[in-house]
């Protein structure tokens, strides 16, 4: 079983003798028009007489080696979390989805026990972590969720049991998002997308300090959380 998307792709480009390029351009252009990532890959395996079942994605593997990354070093997490967090304000090519940035969340708020820093990162290392993360991630959301034209449509049918309880929440949260609303991540409280600053409703911005990283980051994580992290009730929409 193949861990992220591209592995996948790499291994159903080798099989059916194809250049990666072509299979990835096939794939985007079959989930542009509503398809699945796993269900386009699996048509384009079928249309080259390959076994479909072969083409599979562990997702509760992914989320353990999100976590086993995010679990290793305090500064690090931090670095990624910040970059992380401007890409998905970004625009253009350089921006990170936000569904996935959703899961990213939902995995950091498993992560409560990343150790005050032990060793100093090189640049290097955390670039390499962050694209990591950001494979991850991506993979991540296109397997866990339902997707169409219109983006995220629900939780896939074939979402394992344990990750539903995430799928809903990147689901709820990227619907919210769609219709101009956001969930801070400190609070958790659902505002105005245009009233968001760094990705906080403008409380929580306004209550730590701009240049606070740290405090940013451990509000990110839920160590000062107050509402975040809720998956079941929803508080109201004002
Ligand atoms: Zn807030």
């Amino acid at each position: 079983m193949s861990l992220t998307a591209r592995d996948l792709l790499q291994k159903l480009a080798n099989d059916a003798g194809l250049s990666y390029h072509t299979i990835a351009r096939k794939v985007n252009r079959m989930m542009g028009k509503g398809m699945g990532f796993l269900e386009s890959a699996r048509a384009i395996a079928k249309e080259h007489g390959l076994s479909e079942s072969k083409y599979r994605i562990d997702a509760e593997k992914i989320v353990k080696e999100s976590e086993k990354i995010l679990r290793e070093d305090y500064t690090q997490t931090l670095m990624i979390s910040a970059v992380l967090g401007q890409m998905v304000e970004a625009r253009g090519k350089e921006r990170f989805p936000a569904p996935a940035f959703f899961a990213f969340i939902e995995v950091l708020s498993r992560i409560t026990d990343a150790p005050r820093d032990t060793k100093s990162e090189t640049s290097t290392e955390i670039e390499d972590r962050t694209t990591r993360i950001i494979e991850l991630m991506t993979t991540l959301v296109s397997v866990l969720c339902e997707w169409s034209e219109k983006g995220v449509v629900g939780v896939a049918d074939d979402c394992p049991e344990s990750l539903r309880e995430m799928a809903r929440a990147v689901f709820r949260k990227t619907k919210l998002l769609q219709g101009g609303l956001w969930t801070c991540i400190s609070c958790g409280e659902i505002v105005n997308v245009k009233e968001t600053k760094a990705l906080m409703c403008a409380n929580c911005d306004s209550s730590i300090s701009r240049s606070n990283i740290h405090e940013r980051y451990d509000h990110l994580t839920g160590r000062n959380r107050t509402g975040y992290g809720r998956t079941s009730s929803e508080k109201s929409e004002d």
